[in-house]
């Protein structure tokens, strides 16, 4: 078995759904008491969101360098960001570390391709639905239509991430208002929705349409190289 090292933190209300579903899968495919060999760089948040949203891609940039070579002196054989808005970073990180990165976009865009769908709604964070790291890679890549919501819709989701679910905090009427937005853009043609917020799994399901759980899609390619 291979070592992962993961970069995370961000938050750790997913850190450990990804501890979880790592061991839990390792466990299921080698039997016995296997768990998996892992090493956790595990941020403070309330610092890396200050610098988020003071936009200092800059010094962030130079945070995760730092902890995935950290990481990889360390002994981890993949790299893994364990948040789909710090990939914005992932493509300088890997060119500063020599083991592979394990990219969450890539693994749910094979996902959405090996489902056969094509147009997909994405929701997360302001900065994966608005920035072109994420989308982008879905579109020019695999050839997927992403539709985002609209720019009141995307304040809500991005006020429940950084407001309620990084703090563990799920609440009912703030699932209403997800699988509400949800509704809406099956209309137009969204064949399924990525949770493309780490944290999002914790509070939505399932919803009208069949829902893409980056977490999972993620730690399950994680497990699949840490095996091969
Ligand atoms: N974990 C979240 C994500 O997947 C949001 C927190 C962050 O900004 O990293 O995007």
């Amino acid at each position: 078995m291979k070592t992962i090292g993961i970069i995370g933190g961000m938050s750790w209300e997913s850190t450990i759904e990804y501890y979880k579903y790592i061991n839990g899968e390792i466990n299921k495919k080698l039997g016995g008491l296997h768990s998996a060999k892992m090493l956790i760089e595990s941020y403070d948040f309330e610092e890396i969101e200050k610098l988020q949203s003071s936009e200092d891609w800059n010094t962030l940039t130079k945070i995760l360098i730092n902890s995935a070579q950290k990481l990889e002196t360390a002994g981890a054989d993949y790299i893994a960001i364990s948040t789909n808005t710090m990939h914005l970073m992932a493509p300088e990180v890997q060119k500063n570390i020599s083991i592979p990165l394990i990219h969450i976009a890539q693994a749910t865009g094979n996902y959405i391709k090996n489902n056969n769908m094509n147009t997909v709604l994405l929701i997360g964070t302001r900065y994966t639905m608005t920035k072109p790291f994420y989308k982008d890679k879905l579109k020019n890549e695999f050839g997927i239509n992403v539709i985002l919501p609209s720019l009141s819709e995307q304040k809500i989701i991005n006020d429940i991430i950084y407001d309620e679910l990084c703090k563990g905090l799920i609440k009912e009427n703030s699932k209403q208002k997800l699988l509400g937005i949800i509704s809406e853009h099956k209309k137009e043609g969204a064949q399924a929705v990525i949770l493309g917020c780490t944290e999002l799994p914790n509070i939505v399901k399932t919803a009208e349409i069949p829902v893409i759980n980056t977490t999972k899609i993620h730690c399950l390619e994680i497990v699949d190289r840490m095996l091969k």
